[in-house]
């Protein structure tokens, strides 16, 4: 068989979270019943034993376990205070909730560029866009590595300003060195997200906050019910921000071998890092992801490719389930517009926008998959 028909012969999903249900079916399957027997469906037990475990393995004092990944950062923000008047500076080249939540709470969102090799933005990329009316920052962890915090907390401590993290697709990721800091552990919060593809997957929405500041642990508590201490009785407005007492139980079981996962992603990068450099497609037609801040969970393995559009079609094509996250940086979407943003403002994150892509990535991927994937890729440049 040439190399040619091994490839197409081997379509490569961009997912298969089938795969990994089942590799737990049994256990997932008795908690399900548990849970559907207990009667006791929103919050509960289930639910703090789930917070307990989620905080221990990200090293924060708490967690609060929520109904989505932006929900997460939306309540975050609400516990700060964030309101009309009030700024906030965030990465340009993020997934939307980022803004979306600042703008919702009637706040600016304040858009900035990100580096062109890790694509996370950096202090001195904050630093340009603070003005008096700032009040926090949003460092995003993208495609599962972290920012460079130091920097960043050295800046909102000067400035006087708060950081929530949103660390939606770096669960587990760790700075640099031997006592590096886990994601979201860093800042007032840290936002996590358990969409099904995200790498900790429930089976449904769901996501969580994290903090060692109690005060916040206990005002995201209440956040949660509609601001409610006592049953009935609101302190302040909060919204429906509970997660099921299902999604937490499943959650628990997953988080167990999410350390396994991340190091089956890595190897599985690794392998893609190889079969690229052997391919000699690097650095003329892609370049590979920086592994420079610290340990990398690979949410995604993204590359920079030259015709990327192009590449992303005869990928499309060949049955390989490639990705483009994210096309259009957010100070330029039309619903950002009014804010002033226009083309060439940010030019990292336009470049990046124009040329990521994001190829299968997942635990369960093979070396037949990934050698296809690579296989495919160098047809499109006829290497
Ligand atoms: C997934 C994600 C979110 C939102 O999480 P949901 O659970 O889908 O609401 C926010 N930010 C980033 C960077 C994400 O990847």
């Amino acid at each position: 068989m040439s190399t040619e028909t091994a490839s197409m012969a081997t379509p490569v999903p961009a997912l298969n979270l089938a795969a990994n249900f089942h590799e737990l079916r049994d256990e997932l399957l008795a908690e399900i019943q548990a849970v559907c027997e207990s009667g006791y469906y929103v919050l509960g037990p289930k639910v703090a034993a789930f917070e307990e475990a989620l905080a221990a393995s990200c090293g924060a004092r708490r967690a609060v376990a929520l109904s989505s990944g932006t929900d997460a950062l939306l309540l975050s923000l609400m516990a700060l205070g964030v309101g009309p008047g009030d700024e906030v500076v965030v990465p340009s080249f993020t997934f939307f909730a980022t803004a979306g939540v600042v703008a919702r709470l009637g706040a600016k969102p304040v858009f900035c560029d990100v580096h062109p090799d890790t694509f996370n933005a950096g202090a001195e990329h904050f630093e340009r866009f603070i003005t008096k009316k700032t009040k926090v920052l949003i460092p995003v962890h993208l495609y599962g590595q972290m920012a460079e915090m130091k920097p960043i907390e050295e800046l909102a401590r000067r400035r006087g300003l708060a950081i929530v993290e949103d660390a939606c697709q770096a669960i587990g990721a760790r700075e640099p060195g031997e006592n590096g800091r886990y994601a979201g552990a860093v800042g007032t919060f840290g936002a996590l997200s358990f969409y099904p593809t995200k790498n900790l997957g429930a089976l449904g929405d769901a996501g969580a906050v994290l903090t060692s500041d109690e005060q916040m642990y206990e005002l995201a508590r209440r956040l949660r019910i509609h601001g409610s201490g006592h049953t009935y009785y609101h302190e302040v407005v909060g919204g429906n921000f509970r997660i099921d007492a299902l999604q937490a139980a499943i959650l628990t079981i997953k988080l167990k071998r999410l350390p396994i996962w991340a190091r089956q992603r890595a190897a599985r990068a690794r392998v893609y890092n190889e079969l690229f450099v052997a391919s000699g497609l690097t650095p003329e037609f892609v370049h590979l992801p920086s592994e420079r801040n610290g340990h990398h969970v690979y949410h995604q393995y993204v590359i920079r490719a030259d015709r990327r559009d192009g590449l992303f079609e005869h990928l499309k094509q060949r049955k390989i389930g490639a990705g483009i996250y994210y096309p259009l940086p957010l100070h330029l979407q039309k619903c950002f517009l009014h804010l002033g943003g226009r083309a060439g403002d940010l030019p990292s994150a336009e470049r990046a926008a124009a040329e990521v892509l994001a190829l299968p990535m997942y635990p369960e991927l093979t070396d037949v998959q990934q050698a296809a994937v690579v296989q495919a890729v160098r047809e499109f440049y006829r290497l």
